[in-house]
Protein backbone atom coordinates (compact mmCIF):
# COMPACT_ATOMS: atom_id res chain seq x y z
CA UNK A 1 0.00 0.00 0.00
CA UNK A 2 1.23 3.43 -0.92
CA UNK A 3 0.73 6.05 1.93
CA UNK A 4 -1.41 8.72 0.34
CA UNK A 5 -2.52 12.43 2.24
CA UNK A 6 -5.68 10.97 3.30
CA UNK A 7 -3.67 8.86 5.93
CA UNK A 8 -2.79 12.39 7.19
CA UNK A 9 -6.22 13.43 7.56
CA UNK A 10 -6.89 12.67 11.27
CA UNK A 11 -9.98 10.54 9.97
CA UNK A 12 -10.54 7.04 9.62
CA UNK A 13 -7.31 6.34 7.03
CA UNK A 14 -4.94 7.91 10.20
CA UNK A 15 -6.90 5.70 12.65
CA UNK A 16 -6.25 2.55 10.36
CA UNK A 17 -2.68 3.72 9.59
CA UNK A 18 -1.37 3.90 13.29
CA UNK A 19 -3.35 1.04 14.23
CA UNK A 20 -2.08 -1.14 11.80
CA UNK A 21 1.42 0.23 11.17
CA UNK A 22 2.65 1.45 14.83
CA UNK A 23 0.08 0.87 17.54
CA UNK A 24 0.52 -2.85 17.20
CA UNK A 25 4.29 -3.28 17.12
CA UNK A 26 4.84 -0.26 19.68
CA UNK A 27 2.30 -2.06 22.34
CA UNK A 28 2.41 -1.63 25.90
CA UNK A 29 -0.48 -0.55 28.67
CA UNK A 30 0.07 3.32 28.48
CA UNK A 31 0.09 3.74 24.91
CA UNK A 32 -3.12 1.41 24.79
CA UNK A 33 -5.07 4.13 26.54
CA UNK A 34 -4.32 6.18 23.35
CA UNK A 35 -4.84 9.59 25.68
CA UNK A 36 -3.53 12.60 24.42
CA UNK A 37 -0.81 12.53 26.84
CA UNK A 38 1.00 9.74 28.06
CA UNK A 39 0.94 9.27 32.06
CA UNK A 40 3.97 7.39 33.46
CA UNK A 41 5.35 6.78 36.68
CA UNK A 42 8.21 9.27 37.80
CA UNK A 43 11.60 10.07 39.14
CA UNK A 44 13.47 12.33 41.56
CA UNK A 45 15.86 13.83 38.69
CA UNK A 46 14.84 13.05 35.27
CA UNK A 47 16.88 13.26 32.02
CA UNK A 48 14.91 14.55 28.75
CA UNK A 49 16.08 14.85 25.27
CA UNK A 50 15.06 14.62 21.61
CA UNK A 51 16.93 14.17 18.39
CA UNK A 52 15.33 13.63 14.35
CA UNK A 53 16.48 11.35 11.91
CA UNK A 54 16.18 12.50 8.18
CA UNK A 55 18.75 9.89 6.94
CA UNK A 56 19.07 8.55 3.60
CA UNK A 57 18.70 5.85 2.58
CA UNK A 58 16.11 5.03 5.20
CA UNK A 59 17.56 1.34 5.13
CA UNK A 60 21.02 1.25 5.04
CA UNK A 61 23.60 -1.83 5.79
CA UNK A 62 23.50 -2.55 9.65
CA UNK A 63 20.44 -0.85 10.50
CA UNK A 64 17.37 1.73 8.71
CA UNK A 65 16.41 4.92 10.46
CA UNK A 66 13.41 3.09 12.49
CA UNK A 67 16.51 1.27 15.18
CA UNK A 68 18.60 5.09 14.65
CA UNK A 69 16.27 6.94 15.82
CA UNK A 70 15.72 4.64 19.06
CA UNK A 71 19.50 4.31 19.29
CA UNK A 72 20.64 7.90 19.15
CA UNK A 73 17.46 9.08 21.60
CA UNK A 74 18.41 6.05 24.35
CA UNK A 75 22.27 6.68 23.67
CA UNK A 76 21.69 10.85 24.20
CA UNK A 77 20.15 9.97 27.96
CA UNK A 78 22.65 7.21 28.79
CA UNK A 79 25.11 9.43 27.96
CA UNK A 80 24.18 11.73 30.76
CA UNK A 81 24.34 8.53 33.35
CA UNK A 82 20.41 8.37 32.85
CA UNK A 83 18.25 5.05 32.41
CA UNK A 84 16.28 5.37 29.69
CA UNK A 85 12.86 4.89 30.50
CA UNK A 86 10.05 6.57 27.78
CA UNK A 87 9.99 7.33 24.03
CA UNK A 88 7.68 9.32 22.35
CA UNK A 89 7.97 9.64 17.92
CA UNK A 90 6.65 11.69 15.80
CA UNK A 91 6.53 10.42 12.02
CA UNK A 92 6.64 12.54 9.34
CA UNK A 93 5.67 10.75 6.12
CA UNK A 94 6.11 11.76 2.50
CA UNK A 95 2.91 10.53 0.39
CA UNK A 96 4.20 7.77 -1.81
CA UNK A 97 5.90 5.90 1.05
CA UNK A 98 5.72 2.00 0.74
CA UNK A 99 3.37 0.92 3.76
CA UNK A 100 5.80 -2.64 4.29
CA UNK A 101 8.90 -0.45 4.13
CA UNK A 102 7.14 1.72 7.36
CA UNK A 103 5.93 -1.38 9.37
CA UNK A 104 9.66 -2.57 8.51
CA UNK A 105 10.97 0.47 10.38
CA UNK A 106 8.46 -0.10 13.31
CA UNK A 107 9.39 -3.44 13.62
CA UNK A 108 12.39 -2.43 14.09
CA UNK A 109 11.90 0.41 16.44
CA UNK A 110 9.78 -1.88 18.70
CA UNK A 111 12.48 -4.64 18.49
CA UNK A 112 15.30 -1.93 19.46
CA UNK A 113 13.22 -0.41 22.34
CA UNK A 114 12.91 -3.72 23.85
CA UNK A 115 16.81 -4.11 23.61
CA UNK A 116 17.41 -0.84 25.63
CA UNK A 117 14.42 -1.55 27.83
CA UNK A 118 12.55 1.74 27.06
CA UNK A 119 8.71 2.10 26.17
CA UNK A 120 7.07 3.74 23.30
CA UNK A 121 4.50 5.83 25.00
CA UNK A 122 3.08 8.71 22.79
CA UNK A 123 3.57 9.31 19.09
CA UNK A 124 2.07 11.27 16.02
CA UNK A 125 2.16 10.95 12.00
CA UNK A 126 2.28 13.70 9.53
CA UNK A 127 1.76 12.90 6.18
CA UNK A 128 3.13 15.90 3.57
CA UNK A 129 3.61 15.98 -0.33
CA UNK A 130 6.65 14.74 -1.13
CA UNK A 131 8.25 11.57 -2.94
CA UNK A 132 8.12 8.73 -0.04
CA UNK A 133 10.52 10.20 2.16
CA UNK A 134 10.15 9.19 5.50
CA UNK A 135 11.66 10.96 8.93
CA UNK A 136 11.19 10.37 12.25
CA UNK A 137 11.47 12.28 15.36
CA UNK A 138 12.24 10.66 19.05
CA UNK A 139 12.22 11.81 22.31
CA UNK A 140 13.16 10.54 25.18
CA UNK A 141 12.72 10.13 29.32
CA UNK A 142 15.22 8.98 31.34
CA UNK A 143 15.88 8.35 35.13
CA UNK A 144 19.02 9.84 36.80
CA UNK A 145 20.00 8.13 39.98
CA UNK A 146 20.72 10.21 43.28
CA UNK A 147 23.90 11.93 43.42
CA UNK A 148 24.97 10.66 39.82
CA UNK A 149 26.51 13.43 37.85
CA UNK A 150 28.24 12.84 34.17
CA UNK A 151 29.14 16.14 32.88
CA UNK A 152 31.34 17.03 30.04
CA UNK A 153 32.95 20.05 32.46
CA UNK A 154 34.32 17.26 34.80
CA UNK A 155 37.46 16.39 32.53
CA UNK A 156 40.90 17.21 34.60
CA UNK A 157 44.60 16.52 34.05
CA UNK A 158 45.18 13.35 35.03
CA UNK A 159 42.22 11.71 33.60
CA UNK A 160 42.44 9.14 30.93
CA UNK A 161 40.36 8.80 28.03
CA UNK A 162 38.46 5.66 26.60
CA UNK A 163 36.52 4.67 23.32
CA UNK A 164 34.19 1.76 22.93
CA UNK A 165 35.07 0.60 19.85
CA UNK A 166 35.87 1.06 15.93
CA UNK A 167 35.08 4.40 14.90
CA UNK A 168 33.52 5.66 11.64
CA UNK A 169 31.78 2.26 10.94
CA UNK A 170 27.83 4.12 10.28
CA UNK A 171 29.13 6.77 8.88
CA UNK A 172 30.87 4.89 6.08
CA UNK A 173 28.36 2.10 5.53
CA UNK A 174 25.86 5.67 5.03
CA UNK A 175 28.23 6.81 2.59
CA UNK A 176 28.94 3.24 0.83
CA UNK A 177 25.63 2.81 0.37
CA UNK A 178 24.86 6.32 -1.36
CA UNK A 179 28.00 5.96 -3.63
CA UNK A 180 26.78 2.43 -4.09
CA UNK A 181 29.98 1.37 -3.09
CA UNK A 182 30.15 -2.51 -2.68
CA UNK A 183 32.13 -3.61 0.60
CA UNK A 184 31.28 -5.33 4.18
CA UNK A 185 31.19 -2.19 6.32
CA UNK A 186 27.80 -2.36 8.58
CA UNK A 187 26.25 0.31 10.52
CA UNK A 188 27.22 0.46 14.37
CA UNK A 189 23.87 1.22 15.15
CA UNK A 190 23.17 0.13 18.23
CA UNK A 191 22.08 0.90 22.04
CA UNK A 192 25.14 1.56 24.57
CA UNK A 193 22.69 0.51 27.95
CA UNK A 194 25.03 -2.60 28.41
CA UNK A 195 28.21 -0.92 28.08
CA UNK A 196 27.17 2.24 30.58
CA UNK A 197 25.81 -0.05 32.86
CA UNK A 198 28.98 -2.23 33.06
CA UNK A 199 31.02 0.57 33.85
CA UNK A 200 28.89 2.15 36.79
CA UNK A 201 28.66 -1.37 38.25
CA UNK A 202 31.90 -1.68 38.17
CA UNK A 203 32.06 1.11 40.48
CA UNK A 204 33.41 3.44 37.99
CA UNK A 205 34.15 7.33 38.36
CA UNK A 206 32.74 8.02 34.73
CA UNK A 207 33.18 11.76 34.47
CA UNK A 208 32.08 12.75 31.06
CA UNK A 209 30.73 10.68 28.47
CA UNK A 210 29.36 10.95 24.65
CA UNK A 211 28.38 9.03 22.25
CA UNK A 212 30.77 9.51 19.00
CA UNK A 213 27.72 10.79 16.64
CA UNK A 214 27.68 13.55 14.11
CA UNK A 215 30.99 15.62 14.03
CA UNK A 216 33.08 12.07 15.11
CA UNK A 217 35.03 12.25 17.66
CA UNK A 218 37.16 15.50 16.82
CA UNK A 219 34.44 17.25 17.87
CA UNK A 220 32.69 15.36 20.92
CA UNK A 221 36.81 15.77 22.80
CA UNK A 222 36.32 19.65 21.67
CA UNK A 223 33.61 19.88 23.02
CA UNK A 224 34.87 18.24 26.37
CA UNK A 225 37.88 20.17 26.26
CA UNK A 226 36.00 23.52 26.00
CA UNK A 227 33.67 22.73 28.48
CA UNK A 228 36.31 21.63 30.69
CA UNK A 229 38.84 23.87 30.03
CA UNK A 230 41.57 21.01 29.96
CA UNK A 231 43.71 19.98 26.96
CA UNK A 232 43.16 16.60 25.57
CA UNK A 233 45.96 14.78 23.94
CA UNK A 234 45.24 11.67 21.35
CA UNK A 235 47.45 8.58 20.38
CA UNK A 236 47.02 8.46 16.91
CA UNK A 237 48.52 4.44 16.76
CA UNK A 238 45.60 3.86 19.16
CA UNK A 239 43.00 5.15 17.46
CA UNK A 240 40.46 1.72 16.56
CA UNK A 241 39.88 1.67 13.15
CA UNK A 242 38.63 -1.76 11.28
CA UNK A 243 40.33 -2.17 8.16
CA UNK A 244 37.61 -1.99 5.95
CA UNK A 245 37.06 2.15 7.39
CA UNK A 246 40.96 2.08 7.46
CA UNK A 247 40.38 1.34 3.80
CA UNK A 248 37.04 3.01 2.91
CA UNK A 249 38.68 6.07 3.99
CA UNK A 250 42.28 6.03 2.85
CA UNK A 251 40.28 5.62 -0.98
CA UNK A 252 38.07 8.97 -0.35
CA UNK A 253 40.72 10.65 1.64
CA UNK A 254 38.22 10.65 4.49
CA UNK A 255 39.33 11.46 8.37
CA UNK A 256 38.04 8.68 11.01
CA UNK A 257 38.12 11.34 13.41
CA UNK A 258 35.44 13.40 11.67
CA UNK A 259 33.11 10.59 11.14
CA UNK A 260 30.30 9.51 12.82
CA UNK A 261 29.13 6.32 14.26
CA UNK A 262 25.78 5.27 16.13
CA UNK A 263 26.67 3.00 18.60
CA UNK A 264 30.09 4.06 20.22
CA UNK A 265 30.87 6.50 23.08
CA UNK A 266 33.84 8.19 24.60
CA UNK A 267 34.34 8.13 28.21
CA UNK A 268 36.71 10.46 30.50
CA UNK A 269 37.53 8.10 33.97
CA UNK A 270 40.05 8.75 36.72
CA UNK A 271 43.54 7.24 35.85
CA UNK A 272 42.82 4.90 38.65
CA UNK A 273 39.68 3.47 37.01
CA UNK A 274 41.28 2.67 33.62
CA UNK A 275 41.99 -0.76 33.93
CA UNK A 276 38.46 -1.48 35.46
CA UNK A 277 36.54 0.76 33.16
CA UNK A 278 38.54 -0.88 29.93
CA UNK A 279 37.80 -4.54 31.49
CA UNK A 280 33.69 -3.69 32.18
CA UNK A 281 33.39 -1.97 28.53
CA UNK A 282 35.39 -5.38 26.73
CA UNK A 283 32.77 -7.18 28.60
CA UNK A 284 29.66 -5.77 27.06
CA UNK A 285 27.39 -6.24 24.12
CA UNK A 286 29.26 -3.44 21.15
CA UNK A 287 32.20 -3.01 23.22
CA UNK A 288 34.27 -5.65 22.75
CA UNK A 289 36.94 -3.47 20.86
CA UNK A 290 37.26 -0.63 23.45
CA UNK A 291 40.51 0.94 24.08
CA UNK A 292 42.44 3.65 25.97
CA UNK A 293 42.63 6.39 23.08
CA UNK A 294 44.48 9.09 24.89
CA UNK A 295 44.73 11.16 28.13
CA UNK A 296 43.61 14.71 29.17
CA UNK A 297 47.16 16.80 30.01
CA UNK A 298 48.30 20.16 31.12
CA UNK A 299 48.59 22.26 27.86
CA UNK A 300 46.76 24.24 26.24
CA UNK A 301 43.14 24.76 27.54
CA UNK A 302 40.02 23.79 24.86
CA UNK A 303 42.38 22.39 22.69
CA UNK A 304 42.92 18.46 21.48
CA UNK A 305 45.99 17.14 20.17
CA UNK A 306 46.74 13.92 18.14
CA UNK A 307 50.34 12.11 18.66
CA UNK A 308 51.18 10.66 15.11
CA UNK A 309 53.24 7.54 14.96
CA UNK A 310 56.33 9.43 13.69
CA UNK A 311 56.48 11.30 16.72
CA UNK A 312 55.00 14.48 16.11
CA UNK A 313 51.36 16.57 17.24
CA UNK A 314 48.95 18.20 15.87
CA UNK A 315 45.97 20.18 16.68
CA UNK A 316 42.69 18.34 16.24
CA UNK A 317 40.06 21.10 15.73
CA UNK A 318 35.82 20.38 15.22
CA UNK A 319 33.97 19.48 12.52
CA UNK A 320 33.20 22.96 10.85
CA UNK A 321 29.85 22.84 8.83
CA UNK A 322 28.40 19.88 7.10
CA UNK A 323 31.25 18.09 5.64
CA UNK A 324 29.41 15.19 4.45
CA UNK A 325 25.63 13.94 3.74
CA UNK A 326 23.10 13.49 6.03
CA UNK A 327 24.12 10.04 8.23
CA UNK A 328 21.62 10.58 11.08
MG1 LIG B 1 24.92 12.48 21.75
Amino acid sequence: MKITLAHGSGGKATSELIHEIFANRFNNPVLAKMEDSAVVPGAETIAMTTDSFVVTPVFFPGGNIGRLSVCGTVNDLLMNGAEPKYLTCGFIIEEGADSEALACIADSMAETAREAGVSLVAGDTKVIDGKGGVYINTAGVGFVPRGRVVSASQCETGDVVLLSGYLGEHHAAILSSRMGIENQIQSDCAPLNEIVNALFRAGVRVKAMRDVTRGGLATVLNEFAQSSGCCIELEEDRLPVSQAVKGFCGILGLDPLYMGNEGKLVAVVEREDAEKALQAMRSAQYGANAAQIGSVISGQTGTVLVKTGIGGTRIVTELYGEGLPRIC
